[in-house]
């Protein structure tokens, strides 16, 4: 798989019929073999993505639960994801966190949980607006609480994600120049924690109001990966623009 990774969030949106119009457009209009690109709908859509969703394409779920089964009314676990297709699933977004009160032990459970069914976690990452000062140790605790207990060999099938809180769906990006030294900042702490060569191969991904007119200058940065991609991920000529310049 090809490590310049774009992935759509469609968040909480689309019905299965306009699902699997957006699929046959994307189908359609994207050609670049070079990127690895991942659909993330909802759940209840995903039995009907992976009915049409074409094998260069892979299907991701937005969120799961770290307990392998039980009483646990309204969320879904691991195997349940594989089960319909899922070979990546979104953990730890800012929505879950910030929204959903997610804290940093909840979200490395599910990385482990995820990893042992044999799905890639998009561990996501980023501070807050009121953070933005401390954005370096923010992002060491989430990075290194979110990783505990992954081994070296396990990072090969981690991906992260650099998401500023503040940049998600606002409509203001940080600059290539911000998320540059953001990603820089979280390489060295994969580095620090495992060792150089799993710090330069595993993928991070930026995150927060990448559009087809912005995605161009954070794609020639040195250490962003790719991109996951919310409300632009709904327009197929917006997802597909981006994916050509990726
Ligand atoms: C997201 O939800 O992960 C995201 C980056 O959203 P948006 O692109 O809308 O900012």
């Amino acid at each position: 798989m090809p490590k310049t990774i774009v992935a759509g969030n469609w968040k909480m949106n689309l019905t299965s019929r306009d699902a699997l119009t957006l699929v046959k457009i994307l189908d359609n209009t994207i050609e670049s073999k070079k990127v690895t690109i991942v659909l993330i709908p909802s759940f209840t859509l995903l039995p009907a993505v992976a009915s049409v969703i074409p094998s260069r394409f892979s299907l991701g779920a937005q969120n799961m639960h770290f307990s392998a089964k039980g009483a646990f009314t309204g969320e879904v676990n691991a195997s349940q994801l594989q089960d319909v297709g899922c070979s990546y699933v979104i953990v730890g977004h800012s929505e879950r966190r910030h929204v959903f009160g997610e804290s940093d032990g909840m979200v490395n459970k599910k990385v482990l949980a995820a990893l042992a069914a044999d799905l890639i976690p998009i561990l996501c990452v980023g501070e807050t607006a009121e953070e933005k000062d401390t954005v370096d140790a923010v992002l060491k605790r989430q990075v290194e609480t979110g990783l505990a207990s992954v081994t070296k060999s396990q990072m090969k099938k981690v991906v992260i994600a650099y998401e500023p809180v503040w940049a998600i769906g606002t409509g203001n990006t940080a600059t290539p120049a911000e998320a540059d030294s953001a990603h820089g900042v979280i390489r060295k702490i994969v580095s620090s924690v495992y060792d150089v060569k799993t710090a330069e191969s595993v993928s991070i991904l930026y995150g927060g109001s990448v559009k087809a007119d912005n995605c161009k200058e954070l794609f020639k940065q040195k250490n962003i990966d790719g991109a996951l991609i919310g409300g632009a991920s709904l327009d197929a000529e917006e997802f597909s623009s981006i994916v050509a310049d990726a």
